[in-house]
């Protein structure tokens, strides 16, 4: 654009008649050549702002505190003063510069005592980081850079919207209108105070990821901090994760669009790099990371083997579980753990240690998906990425193996694989794993029902009904 000024000088100096209209021309290129002399930050980034909701900024608040406050009760919490302090100190020069079209959300920052890597953040600016998040990254500004694709989501209201979409298909068309009657919407915030797994308020889009790393990586640039930081951290993930769950936990509830890495580096090139004397990392970052790194191991669901007893019969009575990709019914009298797609099924001591004193599914059922990328519609898909996945297992597990090959069955009316495999068992003896798997747009959807192999026909049936009352997202 340099040249254009100049060419405009020179037609200047040429003289004529200098019309209005190439006074306006001139004042463009001038313009033109003018923004590209300063960093043209603001000129060309991603314009971003909240979608359809028909909450107020207000009730995001409520909401989310109630639901915060619940949340801290019902999860293991680090309680670190040290690392409670860094993580407000971080969060809060990140939210102020996250554009909230003058609405002014009470950011709070929270330590998970969870080793899986995952955040969340629930409207009004109630954000969650499990320490197995701050323990993945390498730097401040990784860290940062998922504080503020947490903050983004706050920000662009997407719990609340989200919330708004699933309730447009049940709610009155005169609340649809916009004639919201006080107590229907009053007893909506009210049931969506409540912190669950699987909750509505944290099952975002693709699109919705999509504009949390966009404008993440603005509020990262915005505040100093190496733009590219988010992508890097997904990177890391990437190339660390695996079938396990703990890994994978962070995509199932930030579900990973295409090019996620490529539209984050997008961004940086609009923003013109990395702005000056950007921070990449901090002594006071590798001082807290030390002391998450020293905290006590996080609490063990449940030691049901040190307390000798098998559990409790599954019940016959089956409660609700609504995931991302999928619903399904399970026994009243067992729980759920994890989120999303990645969570473990399992009554009351079904989660014990294991020799090496990790916690170790003995009864119940994990569902979890394994991302694939390629050729998920060619004809062998299935077969292929069940087999990719088994290996995987195989893997994983030195004594898992296969004991009938996989077969053809149908699940929710799809075709599906049903696959036997046996595994050593953490409570002794030998383990019957049966692994159906199924393909899902993004992925390959897969579900396995564990039992000690002795004891595996009292729960063959109620494996049975779970996946009998499972129902896939359209
Ligand atoms: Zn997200």
């Amino acid at each position: 654009m340099l040249p254009s000024g100049v060419s405009y000088g020179t037609e200047r100096q040429h003289g004529g008649p200098a019309t209005a209209k190439r006074m306006q021309k001139i004042t463009a290129l001038l313009f033109g050549a003018f923004a590209l002399l300063v960093p043209c930050a603001f000129a060309q980034r991603t314009p971003l702002k909240p979608g359809w909701n028909l909450f107020s900024p207000q009730q995001d608040v409520q909401i989310g505190q109630s639901a915060a406050r619940d949340a801290e009760k019902k999860l293991p919490m680090c309680n670190d003063p040290k690392v409670d302090a860094y993580l407000a100190q971080v969060g809060k020069r990140l939210a102020e510069k996250a554009p909230t079209g003058g609405v002014q959300y009470p950011f709070e920052f929270h330590c998970v005592d969870d080793k899986a890597i995952n955040a969340f953040a629930l409207p009004g600016g109630f954000v969650f980081v499990n320490r197995g998040t701050i323990e993945a990254a390498d730097t401040e500004a990784q860290l940062a850079g998922v504080l503020a694709h947490e903050i983004s989501h706050v920000a662009l209201r997407h719990g609340t919207s989200q919330a708004t979409k699933a309730g447009a298909t049940q709610l009155p068309i005169a609340i649809l209108g916009g004639i919201l009657g006080d107590s229907s919407l009053g007893a909506l915030v009210t049931q969506l105070g409540a912190f669950t797994a699987g909750s509505v308020l944290l099952k975002y889009s693709r699109t919705a990821e999509t504009q949390a790393d966009v404008l993440g990586t603005q509020i990262l640039y915005d505040a100093g901090y190496d733009p590219r930081a988010l992508a890097q951290f997904f990177e890391r993930l990437q190339a660390r994760g695996g079938p396990s769950g703990s890994l994978a936990q962070f995509f199932s509830d930030h579900p990973n669009p295409d090019h996620r890495v490529e539209r984050v580096d997008e961004e940086v090139a609009k923003l013109g790099g990395p702005p000056q004397n950007y921070k990449r990392d901090s002594v006071e970052f590798q001082a807290m990371r030390r002391e998450v790194l020293a905290l006590p191991p996080p609490p063990k669901v449940r030691a049901g083997a040190a307390a000798g007893g098998k559990p409790a019969p599954p019940s016959g009575t089956f409660a609700a579980y609504q995931g991302n990709e999928f619903s399904l019914k399970y026994p009243n009298n067992w729980k759920v753990y994890g989120q999303g797609n990645a969570i473990s099924l399992s009554p009351e001591g079904g989660v014990v240690e294991d020799r090496s004193g990790q916690a170790a599914l003995a009864y119940g059922m994990i569902v979890n998906m394994s991302d694939a990328h390629e050729e998920l519609d060619s004809d062998k898909a299935l077969e292929k990425f069940t087999e990719r996945l088994i290996d995987q297992l195989e893997h994983e597990n030195p004594a898992m193996r296969v004991v009938r090959k996989p077969g053809r069955v149908r699940l929710n009316g799809q075709p599906a694989l049903s696959t036997y495999l046996s595994n050593a068992s953490p409570m002794g003896g030998e383990e019957t794993d049966w692994l159906i798997t199924v393909l899902r747009p993004d992925g390959l959807l897969y579900f396995v029902c564990v039992a000690p192999q002795a004891e595996y026909d009292n729960y063959d049936k109620t494996f049975v009904a779970i996946l009998d009352s499972l129902r896939l997202a359209k």
